[in-house]
């Protein structure tokens, strides 16, 4: 068995260098690396189709891009950094002064060394980003630049990964990341791999819930996705939205829509303590699309260095050597505890509503009658009595726990031997 950090890495260099956008080659060829991970279903929906209110763009090749100076030397080339060319530029080939081209030349005056990162999906243009030192570097008022893009919109696809993985309860998470950025590590990168770890860890698993992974260009492609499964989606409570979690800064997670929801506090107790936390808020990532009111889904994010906080986000310092793989695997077992416990919080219901159940009957006295487990304030015993007078069909075992004041996991033990007395069912998707 691999090193799960050293896979982790392999993976991320692999991927890394990648040309992706919201649809392309680039995105088909990540997919099918992460196929050698799971077996995920490319699903491809085609240009032109109305998603809701947006409507599925021409796909976009890109294979060329650069400006020569007066000397025929490339000053910026595509081959060096695929963030040199604005994703989704139409072609062009002109030469011209910098005062004919200077506002579709993109810079960062605050991060001279930085290549940002910008794209231009729904409105047909074209770009150059550099960075302000080459640009102080390279250009001048007077001299003739020839500028290329060699690029083609055409009617073609979109691309979506997906897998979905049984478990023993029909009861769905959602587990989406996005796949649409290029060669940035931390901003859509960390995200995928993590999520495609998960997924390889929970197919090897028995699971008691199912999970949906979903690998999509972000908002375009979450919004194909929930038009095109709009039954399956709507039957979904909760789940994670996984990005920016490999920085090198400080853990946080963002709430979802309901504060109450239980998935918010389960977050919490896997962080502990020394993690930043973010309301939900209606900018973000595809939590934007999950959670819109015809689907109401609760997501959850964890990261390590968010979006739109670190200085390199959306730049070409968010690389390899911003995100490392020991952070990515930190991440991935955060991500993984909090599974865990989602695993547990199982709705039951007692099957014995009226009066008390003769727990000697059943063998339910705790051979050690009354005495506290290591770590709880509670015994076993009042765990089961409470249990039995809380499960109604409705509450799930978290609620039930904070109800008793004792741990999840501790409740989730107790349930599992009145599940197998035959004393509570388990009762599937609450929504
Ligand atoms: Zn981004």
């Amino acid at each position: 068995m691999k090193d799960l950090k050293f896979e982790m890495k392999e993976y991320l260099e692999r991927l890394f260098p990648i040309t992706r956008s919201i649809t392309g080659e680039g995105n088909r060829k990540s997919l099918q690396i992460l196929k050698e991970l799971v077996p995920l279903k490319i699903l491809e929906f085609d240009t032109g189709e109305e998603v809701f209110d947006w409507t599925i763009p021409k796909e976009w090749r890109i294979r060329d891009g650069w400006i020569k100076n007066s000397r025929g030397e490339k000053i910026v080339d595509f081959q060096k950094s695929n963030l040199h060319i604005v994703s989704y530029s139409k072609p062009i080939h002109f030469s011209g002064k910098l005062a004919e081209f200077r506002e579709k030349l993109h810079y960062l005056e605050n991060l001279p060394e930085a290549i940002p990162y910008r794209t231009s999906y729904y409105k047909e243009d074209w770009g150059f980003c550099l960075s302000f030192t080459d640009f102080q570097k390279h250009f001048r008022e007077d001299e003739v630049y020839e500028l290329y893009i060699d690029s083609e919109l055409f009617d073609g696809s979109l691309s979506i990964g997906e897998l979905l993985i049984p478990g023993k309860s029909k009861k769905e998470y959602l587990i989406s990341s996005y796949i649409c950025h290029p060669s940035m590590a931390n901003d859509s990168l960390s995200g995928v791999l993590v999520s495609a770890f998960l997924g390889r860890e929970l197919l090897q698993r028995e699971l008691e819930f199912s999970y949906r992974i979903l690998f999509v260009p972000e908002t375009i492609g979450a919004i194909t996705y929930l038009a095109n499964f709009e039954k399956e989606m709507k039957q979904i409570d909760s789940g994670l939205v996984v990005t920016t979690c490999g920085g090198l800064g400080d853990f946080g997670y963002k709430q979802s829509w309901e504060k109450e929801h239980f998935l918010n506090s389960l977050v919490e107790d896997v962080l502990q303590k020394d993690f930043k936390t973010y309301s939900f808020d209606i900018h973000g990532s595809d939590e934007r699309q999950y959670s819109s009111q015809g689907f109401g889904i609760n997501t959850v994010t964890i990261s390590k260095d968010r979006y739109y906080e670190y200085p390199e986000y959306h730049t070409s310092l968010d690389n390899l050597e911003f995100v490392t793989p020991e952070n990515l695997e930190k991440s991935y077992k955060l991500y993984l505890k909090l599974i865990e416990k989602m695993e547990k919080n199982i709705i039951y219901k007692n099957l014995y509503p009226n009066g008390e159940v003769m727990l000697s009957k059943h063998d339910l006295y705790p051979k050690t009658g009354g005495a506290i487990l290591p770590n709880e304030t509670v015994s076993a015993l009042d765990i089961i009595l409470w249990i039995l007078f809380y499960a109604d069909g409705n509450r799930d075992l978290f609620e039930i726990s904070q109800k008793i004041g004792t741990s999840l996991e501790a409740t989730f033990k107790e349930a599992k031997r009145l599940e197998e007395k035959g004393i509570l069912l388990e009762v599937t998707n609450k929504k």
